[in-house]
């Protein structure tokens, strides 16, 4: 995370429920310390095949997009509606009834209206409506649209990383919208441009390389291992003998690299 993390009590005093006296298309996004992950380690996005590797700071002015962006953004966002019929439904079906709203808890710890799923969704269907729907192209605002710019981009890179993807909302909506769907088909859109998150990005290189999220190597699971057998034999007298890799063994036993 960020490193100016505020305190839990500076955080309770800024929460504020109350719907915001201004129009959501009219907020500009503020990336706020402490609310936000770490740009993707280049070296990670390379490991991974993703474009657009490069060392960028989510508080830079210039995120060091493609020229074009735009073009990608929106040719991936058709390849996408013409392969999921699902995105293309949710897309189109919501009624705002904001039974999803006070479901995450994003919304409940930060009070941010575009933290609520119906709005974090409405950041990506405001494009959609302006780039492939009539109503959108003829209407625009009226319609619910507004044309993707640089700073549209920013607010869906913050909002669509503030989502665990834990489905909490979707078991609320009438429809069955799935939010962690929405923002699954975001943040591709956005690897697209290579706006990936650290947090993410090296994880899942380490996966690549070593098979595990921590990248820890292989001897050095050995030696957590012989540690855990010597901490047993402290607690217990007995001493196990742990095989690895052995052909033919009765138990399998796989430490979790987060506990070793
Ligand atoms: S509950 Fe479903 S239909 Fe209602 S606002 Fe949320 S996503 Fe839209
Ligand atoms: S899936 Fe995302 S938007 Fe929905 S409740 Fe969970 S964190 Fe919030």
């Amino acid at each position: 995370m960020a490193d100016e993390t505020p305190k839990a009590e500076e955080l309770m005093e800024r929460l504020d429920h109350r719907s915001p006296s201004t129009h959501w298309m009219d907020v500009p996004v503020n990336i706020r310390k402490g609310m936000y992950c770490y740009a993707a380690n280049p070296k990670s996005v390379k490991y991974l095949g993703l474009p657009n590797a490069r060392a960028w700071n989510p508080l830079d002015d210039d995120w060091q997009l493609p020229d074009n962006w735009q073009q990608i953004l929106h040719e991936g966002f058709k390849e996408r509606l013409d392969k999921f019929r699902s995105i293309r439904i949710f897309m189109d079906i919501c009624v705002r009834c904001g039974a999803c709203a006070d479901k995450c808890h994003f919304f409940l710890g930060t009070g941010d209206p575009k933290n609520m799923p119906v709005l974090r969704a409405e950041l990506l269907r405001s494009i959609y409506r302006n780039d492939f729907t009539a109503m959108g192209k003829l209407f625009g605002r009226l319609a619910g649209a507004r044309p993707m710019t640089v700073d549209v981009l920013k607010e869906w890179w913050y909002y669509l990383f503030q989502c665990t993807e834990c489905r909490r909302c979707s078991l609320f909506c009438p429809y069955g919208i799935d939010t962690a769907e929405i923002t699954i088909f975001g943040r591709e859109l956005l690897n697209l441009l290579g706006l990936n998150i650290d947090w993410i990005a090296t994880p899942v290189a380490n996966c690549y390389r070593t098979g595990n999220h921590l990248g820890i190597q292989p001897h050095a699971f050995k030696d957590m291992i012989d540690f855990f057998c010597e901490d047993i034999e402290e607690i217990t007298g007995i001493m196990p003998e742990p095989n690895f890799n052995k052909k033919g063994a009765d138990i399998l036993f796989i430490t979790p690299s987060g506990d070793v």
